[in-house]
């Protein structure tokens, strides 16, 4: 399902919610802009993925929401007191937008608040001996820790910055337990973890921190009543390419967060520059975090997809096996 259907911003089943091969889903990017039934189909996510993940214990299945919870819930405009909402993400690689469906009160208008009030769900599950962070997103929760009342704060700026701050509280002193922390699949670089007193000193040595059998990032030992863990988890630019055999298409991400282009020139960023090329020629925009100009280039700029407002065009699909690129050569 993943390799197969899924596309870089998590979203499936274009053309009218069918799974199908990879060719019909590029012709489908092509000339159709009912690309990702957006909101039942990130709530059946999100409750597919909690579900693995409760039943397995294993923090892979904690990847698919991420890219839900960015790239389809908060990439979603709001929605309507007619209950018109957006149905369908649209994809498509000649020019895009995001619009509320015309009809009201539709399956999506439905789901889109079940979904939301399940992203809370999705941020920590727990057991007797640990607790599990597998979102990254501002929050608070109360828990038991070996017995003691317990409560952690997740402080954080992700994803315009790499480093979040995890507030560590035991009601009535030291207790040994777990903390384990999903290692997301787009980690590029070594993430690093460093763990604070309330003093300030570094007293990550007097933890265990190792990978679990399950793939979490685990610092087991006595938490003392008060301390910070600081995780960083280094965010890339990267270049997904839905059929790596034929070179495309192609979508940019920035971690986990799906950038589309806002674009000026004629045509579409793919009749005018070598897309596959031009990573190395992305910079950041010094005042906004996650835009990127391309070097020598005034007329496109990358940003994130939940940046995006009603009826603002867009290209997050590229067409990238549908010309040869080395027109482009000089
Ligand atoms: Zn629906």
């Amino acid at each position: 399902m993943q390799s197969e259907e899924v596309m870089a911003t998590g979203g499936y089943g274009p053309d009218f919610e069918h799974i199908m091969p990879k060719y019909r889903i590029v012709d489908a990017l092509r000339a159709g802009h009912d690309s990702f039934e957006t909101q039942c189909d990130t709530y059946a996510a999100f409750r597919l993925s909690k579900n693995l993940t409760v039943f397995t214990g294993e923090a892979q299945y904690g990847n698919w929401p991420e890219l839900l919870i960015w790239n389809a819930a908060l990439s979603t405009i709001p929605m309507t007191e007619e209950g018109n909402v957006i149905y369908y993400s649209d994809y498509n690689m000649y020019g895009a937008a995001k619009e509320n469906r015309a009809d009201g009160w539709t399956c999506c208008t439905g789901t889109r608040p079940l979904l939301m009030m399940e992203i809370p769900r999705l941020i920590y599950f727990h057991s007797n001996k640990a607790l599990y962070i597998d979102q990254f997103i501002p929050s608070r929760v109360r828990f038991s820790a070996c017995g003691k009342n317990a409560c952690l704060v997740q402080k954080t700026e992700f994803p315009a910055k790499d480093t979040i701050r995890f507030f560590v509280e035991i009601q009535g002193g030291v207790s040994t337990f777990s903390l384990k922390w999903r290692m997301p699949s787009w980690l590029e670089k070594k993430l690093s973890l460093r763990i604070l007193d309330v003093e300030g000193k570094d007293i990550t040595q007097r933890f265990d921190i190792s990978v679990d059998d399950q793939g979490w990032l685990c610092a087991c030992g006595a938490w003392p009543e008060k301390s910070t863990a600081y995780l960083t988890l280094p965010q890339a630019l990267s270049l997904k390419l839905l059929d790596p055999m034929k070179k495309g298409p192609a979508a940019f991400m920035h971690g986990p967060i799906a950038l589309a282009a806002s674009y000026t020139g004629p045509q579409t960023p793919n009749d005018a520059m070598d897309l596959l090329r031009i990573l190395p020629e992305m910079i950041p925009d010094p005042e906004n975090p996650l835009h990127f100009h391309v070097r020598g280039r005034d007329d496109i700029l990358f940003k994130p997809f939940f940046e995006y407002r009603e009826h603002e065009k867009y290209f997050i699909y590229h067409d990238t096996c549908a010309h040869r690129t080395d027109r482009f050569a000089k």
